[in-house]
């Protein structure tokens, strides 16, 4: 078994390069039927979400498919509302638009229900959500989610753009925590 080591962590080989492409072209097949003749506008999560949505929207062969890329700001709210996240860097007016949200994975569920919120605010036509992974056993909130390329369980995961501290993005397979 493959292992590595990010800063002080130890970590094994989890989802080869191979199975996650294969999630991901399971996933541009189902778009790029639902999405024909829509002209769908993709937004990419940054920052894990971006080999993903690389890989995800070269197979969006069948649609006439543009991309932007969004980042989630934490700022600090009043009283009431505590911690703000905003979702900056989106320049396109999506209202009546079909959006399709690209993550890298759902855990709680708190960040994908807080960017639909946000994008439901500006009006789209609809909103669809597709995410690379999700750790069902994590998720606490109900939000809809229309693709889920695999189902994990409920350990750290590093590669495929996701990170460590900032390592670990550039592994072109997905590794697991190993709990010592
Ligand atoms: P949520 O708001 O659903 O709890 O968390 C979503 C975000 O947390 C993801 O977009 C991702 O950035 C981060 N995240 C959740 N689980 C993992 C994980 O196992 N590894 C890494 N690197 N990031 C994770
Ligand atoms: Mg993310």
């Amino acid at each position: 078994m493959k292992k590595i080591k990010i800063h002080n962590k130890n970590f094994k080989l989890f989802i080869s390069h191979e199975k996650i492409l294969s999630a991901v072209e399971k996933i541009a097949d189902s778009l790029n039927e639902k999405l024909k003749g829509k002209q769908p506008l993709f937004i990419c999560i940054l920052n894990g979400s971006f080999m993903f949505a690389a890989d995800l929207f070269k197979r969006m062969e069948s649609v006439e498919a543009e991309i932007s890329f969004v980042k989630l700001a934490s700022y600090k709210g009043d009283k009431t509302t505590g911690e703000v996240k905003q979702l900056i860097g989106l320049s396109q007016n999506i209202e009546g638009r079909t959006v399709v949200v690209l993550e890298d994975i759902v855990d709680s569920g708190i960040t994908i229900e807080n960017i639909q919120e946000q994008l439901r605010q500006l009006n789209p036509r609809e909103v669809i959500i597709a995410t690379l992974l999700l750790k069902p056993d994590a998720l606490i909130k109900k939000v809809q989610l229309d693709y889920v390329g695999m189902e994990i369980p409920n350990d750290f995961i590093v590669g495929y753009g996701l990170d460590y501290d900032g390592q670990g993005r550039n592994l072109a397979d997905i590794f697991s925590i190993i709990n010592e």
